[in-house]
């Protein structure tokens, strides 16, 4: 099948919802755990910027390193959240978070796919620059600045991910959300709005599903572990990115649309 990013469908609008600051973080997962409430939503949950702390520094990512940033996030005073999912298989390692059972995948996905993720980054831009805040040349400039450390980034270092990945969080007070059902989702959102996000359990009840990517909280989660600026927003959309290519395009979807939603 071709990959394409056009898709006759119009996306489902983005539904609100209000963030009081105390709830857990949730994944970019559309799916949801109705018996918790919606927290911001990063790629694996708190993992996100806990990745993106270790390819700044080029660090082991053992659980020492995840141990002692959980700590320093919860010490931030974020909310610390990850999950499973209904397709986890304990035996295998899964816990059916695409993102902390695929790390490596996507890590190297981000490398091999540099300049089509940069493309397809510029087309997002262009839609909705104003919207992020940066002009067309800064923003090229902040996905070029965020590649080259994940270029420097060594992927034997990524030595804890999947079900450990997530069990490590847990040791660290983190709420784990268990995620029903099976993956439909239709766009990747991108919300620049800070202290909202989307209310995926109420998209749920439509019977609709999306990805959704807070950059707000990830750069601010990623800032206060003392990434840089650039990677915390270059990084984290081309993290978001590559996860959509492993997850959705690896397994034989057409490519979802990223829709940023200011
Ligand atoms: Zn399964
Ligand atoms: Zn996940």
């Amino acid at each position: 099948m071709e990959n394409t990013v056009e898709n006759n469908e119009k996306p489902p609008d983005f539904k609100e919802i209000l963030l009081s600051g105390v709830e857990p973080a949730w994944c970019v997962d559309g799916r949801c755990d109705n018996t918790i409430e919606n927290g911001p939503q990063m790629l694996g949950g708190s993992l996100h910027s806990v990745v993106l702390s270790a390819i700044a520094t080029n660090s082991v990512f053992d659980q020492e390193y995840v141990d002692k940033n959980l700590l320093e996030l919860h010490q931030n005073g974020f909310r610390l959240g990850v999950h499973r999912g209904s397709h986890k298989h304990p035996e295998d390692g899964t816990c059916d978070c695409g993102f902390a059972d695929k790390l490596p995948a996507i890590i190297q996905k981000a490398k091999d796919q540099r300049v089509e993720i940069t493309r397809r980054l510029m087309d997002v831009y262009r839609e909705n620059g104003e919207a992020i805040g940066l002009s067309e040349s800064e923003f090229s400039q902040v996905i070029e600045n965020a590649y080259k450390s994940i270029e420097e980034f060594d992927l034997e270092n990524i030595q804890v991910k999947g079900e450990k990945l997530v069990s490590i969080g847990e040791g660290n007070g983190a709420v784990a959300e268990n995620l029903e059902g099976d993956h439909g989702e239709t766009v990747c959102f991108v919300n620049l709005k800070e202290n909202t996000t989307l209310d995926t359990i109420g998209m749920n009840e439509q019977g609709t599903q999306a990805f959704n990517l807070d950059l707000w909280m990830a750069m601010k989660q990623s800032e206060s572990l003392g990434v840089s600026k650039d990677l915390a927003m270059g990084g984290s959309l081309i993290l978001y990115q590559a996860t959509e290519m492993v997850l959705v395009e690896d397994n034989g979807k057409t490519a979802l649309p990223v829709v940023v939603r200011p």
